[in-house]
Formats: structure tokens, C-alpha cells, sequence
């Protein structure tokens, strides 16, 4: 009889925004309707158009640093709401924040 050696392939964690760094809080976000973002953490681009203003490390300044979670959850910006969890571009943010992300 052939014995076949069993072995253990990783366990990756699902995808869920509860076990990332916020990585897609560190993109660009233009904001295209007014929902009612605090004047603190808009900023103007370079075309003048209104972005959401980020740090120096470019994270997003609404994000929450302790908690790694949006400040302003119902008044965050729409490109925020659209951006779907476990859609490509989410994966591909992840995946470059691979080494921070918990
Ligand atoms: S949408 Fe994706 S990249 Fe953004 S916080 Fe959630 S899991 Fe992380
Ligand atoms: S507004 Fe909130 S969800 Fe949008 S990038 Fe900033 S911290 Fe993230």
C-alpha cells in the first residue's frame, strides 16, 4: 500500500474589513456628492476638486487611528460606500498591505 503524506495547507483568513488595517483608507477619495463630511477632513486637489485630506503616512484623516475604523461611518463619502468588500480592488489593497494587515 502507498502511503500518501497528508498535508496542511494554510488557513487564510476570510476577507472581512474586521481583520484589515483599513488599507483602502489610504487611496485617494474624491468627493462627488455632499454627504455631509466635516470641513476638517476635506482637502482640494491639485484641479481643484474636493478630496477626502489625508497624513503624511496617507491614511485618511477621518480614520480613527486606535480603533483602525472610519470616524464619520454615516457621513463618509460615497466612493467609501461603493467600495465593496472582497471586490478586486479590496483584494489588491490588501494584498499590498499584506505585512500590516491583521
Ligand atoms: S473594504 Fe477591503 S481593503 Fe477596505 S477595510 Fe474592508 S477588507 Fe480592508
Ligand atoms: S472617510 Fe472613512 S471609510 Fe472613507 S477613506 Fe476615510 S476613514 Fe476610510
Amino acid at each position: 500500500m502507498i502511503e500518501i503524506p497528508l498535508v496542511q495547507l494554510p488557513v487564510e483568513p476570510a476577507v472581512s474589513c474586521s481583520n484589515c488595517a483599513a488599507c483602502c483608507c489610504q487611496l485617494e477619495v474624491m468627493l462627488i456628492t455632499d454627504t455631509g463630511v466635516p470641513q476638517r477632513f476635506i482637502d482640494t486637489d491639485d484641479w481643484g476638486g474636493e478630496v477626502m485630506r489625508r497624513l503624511d503616512d496617507n491614511w485618511c484623516a477621518a480614520l480613527d487611528r486606535d480603533t483602525m475604523r472610519c470616524s464619520i461611518y454615516e457621513q463618509r463619502p460615497l466612493i467609501c460606500r461603493e467600495f465593496e468588500m472582497s471586490s478586486a480592488e479590496c483584494l489588491e489593497e490588501r494584498r499590498g498591505m499584506s505585512d500590516i494587515y491583521r
